[in-house]
């Protein structure tokens, strides 16, 4: 048997209780699952600190000298705590316990000199560390260890139950003698040689117990991108698998609905980039395979179009289309912008919300079965049971990150063979990150915007400078145009320093009076056709001011909006900024946004402004958000969970992820299956793997 699959309380010092806390608190059931516990940290414990060197940063330090007073000092209550007076040759501090008090003062030995090392905190002028590890000089001398101690990541019941670091550590160096010979190369040597990679086994030996800076850091380069590179073999092997076996229906035939379309009632020329991206689409259609392809465009740069004459694709190979929209304010727009694209053509569109009426409904589901409805746009009613098409040929999904897997997939039993699949995102993910999480989709990008469009300047005000800014709001307004307010919040929070949405719109209201102005307001707790009644006043210029909430956030489209305000934005994520400052700038005119903001800004929320108004380009803003948020915020913690990363990072390591990701795609377009013999030992592990971890299926 593989020693590597030993239960883990077979290894010498675990047993069967810290057995059971490992399991249950770290998911390790094996030897094979310890080794790639991999350390978060490393302390640097070639460096001494004198006491007069100290600083109040909260590192961990290391310093040599004696104790010379100890005593019980009680805290009321029952509670004590013991402190410790701390000497070296230029100081002292003290050493605190508040736990194990009575076996620290009969084992401390007075006078002795000790290594200490931990966290050091300053009261006053006093440092203190509080439960430092300890060790006699003489100890300390003759101890084996590396000089860079790794940090392993734990828990609190482990360290409560005494399986400290200093516990694994221990154990990580048992197992480390009980296995060392048994870790086998698992990359091609080609690849090796390639990168200059060093072998497994040194990196595992050097990532638990490092001998030096450098080799610790070829021993992470190395296992980052070996984790990075399997991940990418499976979302390839997974993306392949799904295009030779996944059937889908073929749509062969360009027909009468899209070439009259495209010929007598374009309404504008298209973008190249949205010629590209069609081209890419049909290609998928008309290819027998199921297309499983994600839309990126950012906000504004014409994907409904395209979806639409995908849908007229659709109808003319003889299948009905979907498009689902995550708000039924979206989807109200998408079926009043996509009736008017294709008024003059002879198909059947309807709209299915929350809010349709049960007499609606019928004749929706009953022209759905019989075949009679080409199109249907809706919200999540369109997955409810009762919705069944004749022939759902292909689902159209807008705004992807608003709908869970389970939603998705669940369009899936909506037909018998899987319908093809057009996700349609304005939230940019950048490129590195697109392609480990959507490794297995296909990813076309409108990077074009349409021409004429003014680039939307945006500024950053200070709420002392409002006047100022609701004077340039009324220029605007008697110039025509008219302007979106938005808060955070809809009504007030607790801690009252944030403009509630309500007590905005009174003071609007106020400074912007009848009949001169008039004001929408729109918020999330509105009925559905309440919220459409205003969204169309607005649209239909009766009103001048939009008051709202984030119901606006994505792909409200009103031409003559041209000014967004945006009330706290430092409340708000990047691309959520991003997303706002989208629904302007969409008609002819020069459109401005406005970040309005209190004048305290933590640094994160000045970067965010300081990008907002350096660039409109959501994949810039994009890659910012990443680095300030990370990818867990970025994609949902369901999203970036699943690839359950050991020790790469997407943020930090996507130089690595792009050199896997090209080596993984060359390797498989030369040995598909990995069946050269220099592969075998990589296929059985990433058989192995893929067993283990099934990596998340976007759609499946
Ligand atoms: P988004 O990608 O944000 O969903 P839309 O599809 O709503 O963008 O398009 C934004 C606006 O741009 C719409 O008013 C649409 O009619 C217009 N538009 C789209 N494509 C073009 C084009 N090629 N030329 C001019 N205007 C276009
Ligand atoms: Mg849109």
């Amino acid at each position: 048997m593989n020693l590597l699959e030993t239960p883990i309380e077979y290894l010498k010092g675990v047993g069967p209780q810290r057995g059971d806390l490992l399991r249950k608190e770290m998911n390790i059931h094996k030897y094979g699952d310890l080794i790639n516990l991999y350390p978060n940290r490393y302390i640097d414990r070639t460096r001494y600190f004198k006491i007069n060197q100290l600083v109040n940063s909260n590192s961990e330090v290391q310093i040599v000298g004696k104790v010379v007073h100890i005593k019980t000092i009680d805290q009321g209550k029952g509670k004590s705590r013991l402190v410790a007076t701390f000497l070296d040759d230029t100081g002292q501090m003290e050493l605190v316990w508040f736990q194990g008090q009575k076996w620290v003062k009969e084992s401390l030995k007075l006078n002795t000199v000790y290594v200490i090392f931990g966290k050091v905190t300053q009261f006053g002028s006093v440092f203190n560390m509080a439960h430092p590890e300890m060790e006699l000089l003489e100890e300390h001398k003759t101890a084996l260890r590396s000089a860079m101690q790794p940090v392993y990541p734990s828990t609190e019941k482990l360290n409560n139950k005494g399986v400290t670091n200093k516990v694994i550590n221990k154990m990580m160096m048992q197992l480390f003698s009980e296995t060392h010979q048994l870790f086998s190369e698992t990359l091609p040597a080609s690849i090796m040689e390639e990168l200059k990679l060093i072998p497994k086994k040194d990196a595992l030996v050097n990532i638990h117990f490092p001998k030096n800076q450098e080799l610790l850091a070829k021993a992470q380069f190395r296992l980052k991108f070996e984790e990075l590179f399997f991940i990418q073999l499976q979302l390839i092997t997974k993306n392949l698998i799904r295009k030779h076996k996944i059937k889908g229906f073929p749509f062969e035939i360009i027909g009468e609905n899209f070439n009259d379309f495209y010929n007598n009632h374009l309404p504008f020329e298209l973008t190249n980039a949205q010629k590209r991206v069609l081209k890419e689409i049909r290609n998928d259609l008309g290819s027998h395979a199921q297309m499983n392809r994600l839309l990126q465009g950012d906000v504004g740069s014409g994907k409904t179009i395209v979806a639409l004459m995908c849908m007229l694709i659709a109808k003319d190979n003889g299948f009905q289309s979907c498009l689902m929209a995550p708000t039924e304010i979206l989807a109200n727009q998408h079926y009043n912008g996509i009736s008017e694209l294709a008024k003059d053509l002879n198909i059947n569109i309807r709209i299915l919300t929350g809010s349709t009426k049960i007499a609606q409904r019928r004749i929706i589901h009953e022209e759905l079965e019989n075949g009679t409805l080409d199109i249907i746009i809706g919200t999540h009613a369109l997955l409810e049971d009762k919705v069944q098409f004749k022939n759902l040929g292909l689902a159209v999904i807008d705004e992807q990150h608003r709908f869970g897997v389970e939603q998705r997939s669940k369009l899936w039993t909506k037909s018998e063979i899987p319908p093809h699949v057009l996700v349609m995102t304005a939230t940019p993910i950048p490129r590195t990150l697109a392609m480990s999480l959507y490794g297995d989709l296909d990813i076309s990008v409108i990077d074009e915007l349409p021409p004429g469009r003014k680039p939307i300047q945006t500024v950053h005000r200070f709420d002392s400078k409002r006047l100022v800014v609701w004077k340039f709001l009324k220029d605007e307004i008697a110039k025509g145009r008219q302007i979106y307010i938005v808060y955070p919040l809809i009504q007030e929070s607790e801690k009252m320093d944030y403009k509630d949405l309500m007590d905005g719109y009174e003071s609007i209201s106020r400074d912007f009076p009848l009949p001169h102005y008039s004001i929408s307001i729109l918020h999330g707790k509105m009925k559905p056709a309440d919220k459409d009644e205003e969204m169309k006043r607005f649209a239909e210029g009766k009103t001048n001011i939009m008051v709202a909430t984030t119901v606006i956030e994505v792909g409200v489209n009103v031409p003559n909006a041209s000014v967004m305000v945006i009330e706290s934005a430092e409340r708000f994520g990047l691309s959520q900024l991003h997303q706002l400052r989208g629904r302007v700038g969409r008609g002819a005119e020069q459109s401005y946004c406005i970040l309005m903001t209190d004048y305290k800004l933590s640094e994160d929320s000045k970067t965010r402004m300081e990008t907002m108004v350096r660039t409109n380009d959501g994949f810039e803003i994009a890659e910012v958000d990443l680095k300030l948020r990370g990818p867990g915020d970025i994609m949902g913690k369901q999203q970036s969970g699943v690839l359950n990363l050991q020790i790469a990072d997407l943020v930090k390591d996507r130089d690595i992820l792009q050199v896997a990701r090209h080596l993984a795609v060359k390797l498989l377009k030369e040995d598909p299956s990995m069946n050269l013999p220099e592969h075998a030992k990589l296929k059985e592990v990433f058989l192995e793997i893929s067993k283990k971890k099934s990596i998340w299926n976007y759609i499946s």
